[in-house]
């Protein structure tokens, strides 16, 4: 029986957050093994204008939930009354702080099977199957919901899981949510706000990342780095060595305590390439390390391992990049 795929699409500043364009590619995906349509849960600032728009990528329906700027959790009522409302196999939800507010909700208002983070989901024998790592990134658990459990399954997918198809020109069906009764999440407002205190560079979405460890040896340690990844035009990552050494922020640790990373280009310096740390970066498409221990494990993986003191080839590395592209 064809069911539809939901998916949480969120907004901000007008737009679309690039998680929900990789749900949309996700939640089309899903719906081609489903047989059903991808249906999204627009919510956020701009949303009710720019929902039609995700049809460029594979959206057939989308359903408003709301348009302003306020805490995520204010819109489980609406969520919770389009989800009864319809007939769908599985709710997509983006692995962020958002999104994991809202399944959450969603998941114990309508008493709904939970899956994540997951990495991969696809539908098998007409439900949803997810894979998730666990014991630290070393195992990989395939999982369903057990026979008979209710429908829909939620999934919290992690960045990165699918691409956003691009080039798509169709346009999403749009309405209204269904008229929702209030509940204790339609009153939660914002007291307090703070801007993080480093300027944090978003990981998830960066085409190039230069991302450095413990052998970067200090907070000043990075200042090659950066400089490298401003020749790049790439952002700075580390390991959790770097950022449990208060080096660097924990925003922009990579790895399974931390973000998960799809660059173009990976160069780790001064990282050994523990597994914790691999289950965030191996989907980058290209991996250089930069390492003084022709044994690192880093080694094993990267398509190009450098053995020697990152303080040498990091700075050679951005001089030579800075004089071609000055050429
Ligand atoms: C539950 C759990 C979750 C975890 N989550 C994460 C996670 O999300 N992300 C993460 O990164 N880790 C995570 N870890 C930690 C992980 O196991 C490793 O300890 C960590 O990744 C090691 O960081 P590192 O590679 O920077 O340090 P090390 O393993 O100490 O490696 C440093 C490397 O730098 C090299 N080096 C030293 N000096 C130089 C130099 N001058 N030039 C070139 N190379 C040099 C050394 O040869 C060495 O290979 C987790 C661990 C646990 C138990």
């Amino acid at each position: 029986m064809s069911k539809d795929i939901l998916f949480l699409a969120e907004f901000a500043g007008g737009k679309p957050a690039r998680s929900a364009l990789e749900l949309a590619t996700g939640a089309a995906e899903l719906a081609t093994q489903s047989g059903g349509a991808a249906v999204a849960l627009a919510y956020g600032p701009g949303a009710a204008d720019g929902a039609a728009g995700l049809g460029a990528h594979g959206t057939a329906r989308a359903i408003v939930l709301g348009d302003e700027d306020r805490p995520a959790v204010t819109y489980v009522p609406a969520a919770v009354a389009a989800v009864r409302d319809g007939d769908a196999l599985a709710v997509l939800a983006p692995a962020t702080p958002n999104g994991r507010d809202l399944a959450a909700a969603l998941v114990g208002s309508v008493h709904l099977p939970a899956f994540g983070p997951v990495r991969t989901a696809r539908v098998v024998d007409g439900v949803l199957e997810t894979e998730q790592a666990t014991l630290q990134g070393s195992v990989i658990t395939t999982a369903r919901p057990a026979d008979g459990a209710p429908a829909p399954s939620v999934a919290l997918v992690l960045a990165n899981t699918f691409t956003p198809a691009e080039g798509g020109t169709g346009s999403a069906e749009v309405s209204e949510a269904p008229e929702a009764a209030e509940s204790a999440f339609s009153k939660a407002t914002v007291a307090e706000s703070h801007p993080a205190e480093a300027k944090v560079v978003n990981l998830e979405e960066a085409t190039v990342i230069v991302a450095g460890g413990r052998g970067v040896g200090s907070e000043d340690g990075f200042g090659p780095l950066r400089d490298l990844a401003a020749a790049l035009g790439g952002a700075v990552g580390a390991s959790r060595a770097a950022a449990d050494a208060g080096w660097i922020p924990y925003q922009l640790q990579i790895g399974q305590t931390g973000k998960v990373v799809k660059p173009a280009l990976y160069i780790g310096a001064g990282i050994s390439g523990a597994i914790q740390h691999r289950v965030g970066m191996q989907t980058a498409e290209h991996v250089i390390a930069i390492n003084r221990d022709p044994d690192a494990p880093i080694g094993e993986f990267a398509d190009l391992f450098v053995v020697g003191d990152l303080f040498q080839i990091v700075p050679a590395l951005t001089d030579e990049i800075k004089r071609r592209r000055s050429g």
